[in-house]
């Protein structure tokens, strides 16, 4: 049986790490990057990591931002502030999401990259972790706008990116369009007509992979699947939650659908929806792709009912997955959430202060890094397919995405076992077990 969540204790000192010191770091609870690398450096200290990988993993190796004009459908130019942060290679090239979204800043850029790094470690995986963004709201700007956006970005980075060293993929904002955009600007301006492997989450027609758009998802349930029997459950015949019903929600609203389960409340930016009965979730994938939200699909003849934000949070169900965007989980909302498991399919989604309540009422928490790990691992078959000019069936990509997340959770399981701590340290620690054998085989240049 999974033991209880309360083993770790999360009331030990935040950042207390003598690194925040010696690096000069600030203690700001609120800084989603210190809370990250205080997590972090928090298991490296339980694995005896040595002290130079502490420090390095503390800071981002290179951050680069670059600004930009783009002229728009009236005439007028706008200017663009774009990021990308490269965390660590130690493992191979840096590897991670591009965000289109108008709340990108610098600092949730470095976490998200120094996440990467720990998920590409976990599932095993030969990238380091990275993580760009374009400050902008993709929702406003025309198709044409959007790809010259798009374009204009590439060109500004396009040195400090490229398929053996840093390579790009979609995350919030972002789909295979832009990537095909993305990779057809680099090839373009590098003029590297081999360089497709320069973005992954391309789509089929232009090197993309079967089962990159649902990978998230499905690595989600994946991990599901295997965790649950530990705590007496399976997917068939359970309920959850969703926040967010785009690329990740819905592919895991769907595929727990499909396994059984039961998709009870789903809630995005535009409003929140229930059914005790189980929604629809494919009909609801419909409406949304076509709507751009959940609200307003109480009035199609699927049976829902509109519930308010409170009302889905406070919601009943064995499994609450949030999909939507970063530490929405705050301490008001772990108050009111009702449910057995929080599987983590979002980056970072839970605040320290709501892991703590959460941990207090039981409940278990299946961190990002293993959970939301699919959408990268079936990046590295599409990569790997670039460069082989060979593609694989839908079969093989499922079978091989599987394996890898069953893998990565045995080992989550294992370093729970052996330390005695939470799940998310534990699968920080076999993280930095990866990372630090990597180091010790390198050493340090010179
Ligand atoms: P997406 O843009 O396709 O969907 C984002 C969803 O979040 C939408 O349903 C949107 O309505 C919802 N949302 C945004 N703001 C909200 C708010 N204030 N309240 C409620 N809902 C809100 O993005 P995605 O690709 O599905 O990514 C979702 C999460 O998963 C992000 O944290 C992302 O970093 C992470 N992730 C994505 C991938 C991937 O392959 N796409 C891989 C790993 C992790």
């Amino acid at each position: 049986m999974m033991s209880k969540a309360t083993i770790a204790s999360p009331s030990r000192e935040l950042m207390g790490s003598p690194v925040f010191d010696e690096l000069g770091m600030e203690r700001d609870p609120d800084n989603l990057y210190l809370q990250i690398i205080d997590s972090v450096l928090h298991a490296a200290e339980i694995l005896e990591l040595p002290h130079h990988v502490q420090i390095i993993l503390a800071q981002p190796k290179n951050e680069i931002m670059v600004h930009f004009p783009v002229k728009m459908d009236d005439g007028h130019h706008a200017l663009f502030k774009g990021y990308r942060v490269q965390h660590n290679n130690a493992l191979g090239p840096y590897k991670g999401g591009l965000r289109f979204h108008h709340d990108v800043h610098l600092d949730d850029v470095k976490a998200l990259s120094a996440l990467m790094t720990m998920k590409c470690s976990l599932v095993d995986v030969p990238y380091g972790g990275a993580k760009g963004g374009i400050k902008c709201d993709p929702r406003s700007l025309s198709r044409d706008e959007l790809m010259r956006v798009t374009r204009r970005f590439v060109a500004a980075i396009a040195q400090q990116i490229g398929p053996d060293y840093d390579i790009p993929a979609p995350d919030v904002g972002t789909n295979a369009q832009v990537m095909a955009w993305f990779a057809d600007t680099y090839m373009s301006v590098t003029e590297k007509q081999d360089a497709i492997a320069v973005v992954t989450g391309k789509p089929i027609e232009f090197g993309g992979s079967l089962g990159r758009e649902k990978a998230t998802g499905q690595g989600v349930i994946d991990v599901l699947q295997e965790m649950l029997p530990e705590v007496g459950m399976e997917i068939k015949g359970h309920t959850c939650s969703l926040i967010g019903y785009g690329n990740v929600g819905s592919w895991a609203g769907k595929l727990w659908h499909e396994r059984g389960g039961k998709v009870v409340a789903v809630m995005d930016h535009t409003g929140a929806v229930a059914n005790p009965q189980g929604l629809d979730a494919i009909a609801l994938d419909d409406y949304v792709r076509e709507k751009g939200g959940v609200a307003g699909f109480e009035k199609t003849p699927h049976g829902a009912t509109k519930i308010t934000e409170d009302e889905f949070y406070s919601t009943k169900v064995d499994v609450f997955i949030p999909a939507a965007l970063e530490q929405m989980i705050t301490a008001d909302k772990a108050r009111m959430i009702n449910c057995k498991i929080v599987a983590e399919a979002a980056n970072a989604p839970t605040t320290p202060e709501g892991e703590r309540i959460l941990m207090e009422k039981g409940v278990e928490i299946l961190p990002a890094i293993l959970c939301s790990a699919g959408g990268v691992t079936v990046s590295y078959f599409e990569w790997v397919q670039n460069k082989t000019h060979s593609y694989w069936d839908l079969e093989k990509v499922d079978e091989e995405l599987n394996r890898h997340m069953v893998k990565a959770a045995h080992k989550v399981q294992q370093a729970r076992k052996r330390f005695g701590v939470d799940l998310r340290t534990a699968a920080y620690i076999a993280a930095l077990d990866r990372l630090g054998k990597a180091y010790k085989c390198r050493g340090i240049f010179p």
